[in-house]
């Protein structure tokens, strides 16, 4: 088989029932090097934020959030955002390996379910950003694993993590997103999604313009945490 992340060849061996099942294999396979760089998040998690922790309780960050916001709705990640996941990162947003798009779909397989009537909708980027690196990159792994999601924000500017580094800085950054127009009061029930949750801000600020919208944001989603 060729990796759908590092395109290296490498043998492939079937065990004897997959001779009969080899048709609904999945389109995009990942050599067992490059399955290492995505680590699943160890139970137990903050509900708020999916954090690794030693108890099911909501850690002091999302306590945080709740004192200076409204109710902060679950969160729900799936890989470690570590080393290699922020490598892998890199190269897939800002060294142009469009390509990296199939290892998270074939890593994802089976871990994301949108419950009938919730929109499912990605976390936009900037117009200029968009232009720049040429895709949206939650947008492109939703397409390669088919699913259907809803462009219902727009970002008016990008505040780079590079800007803001400080932790405090980044959670009184201004409101940057809106609801487009024709979403506005139509009470949908919403499930966001981003890429990584760091500080928690960019989900916390989109959900706030949907609120503000009387839409209404039921969990939040991220592939890594
Ligand atoms: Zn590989
Ligand atoms: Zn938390």
């Amino acid at each position: 088989m060729i990796c759908c992340n590092c395109l290296k060849e490498s043998p492939t061996q079937f065990a004897f029932f997959e001779l009969f099942t080899i048709r609904n294999k999945p389109p995009f396979q990942l050599c067992s090097s490059c399955q290492k760089k995505f680590t699943e998040i160890p139970q137990p998690r903050c509900p708020g934020c999916a954090r690794s922790q030693t108890t099911k309780e909501i850690c002091s960050d999302c306590l945080k959030w709740q004192t200076v916001y409204s109710q902060k709705v679950p969160h729900e990640a799936f890989f470690m955002y570590d080393a290699d996941f922020s490598e892998w990162m890199e190269q897939f947003k800002f060294k142009g390996a469009y390509h990296y798009r199939f290892a998270l779909t074939e890593m994802l397989a089976g871990k994301i379910t949108i419950p009938k009537n919730h929109l499912l909708v990605p976390i936009p980027l900037s117009r200029q950003r968009y232009e720049s690196r040429g895709f949206n990159q939650v947008t492109a792994v939703l397409e390669s694993a088919k699913f259907a999601y809803t462009p219902l924000l727009n970002r008016k500017v990008d505040f780079t993590a590079q800007s803001f580094q400080k932790k405090k800085e980044r959670m009184n950054l201004p409101q940057v997103f809106e609801v487009n127009e024709k979403f506005a009061n139509s009470s949908q029930k919403i499930i966001l999604i981003d890429d990584v949750y760091t500080t928690g801000t960019t989900l916390v600020r989109a959900q706030q313009a949907c609120e503000g919208q009387n839409l209404k944001v039921v969990k939040t989603l991220s592939f890594a945490r």
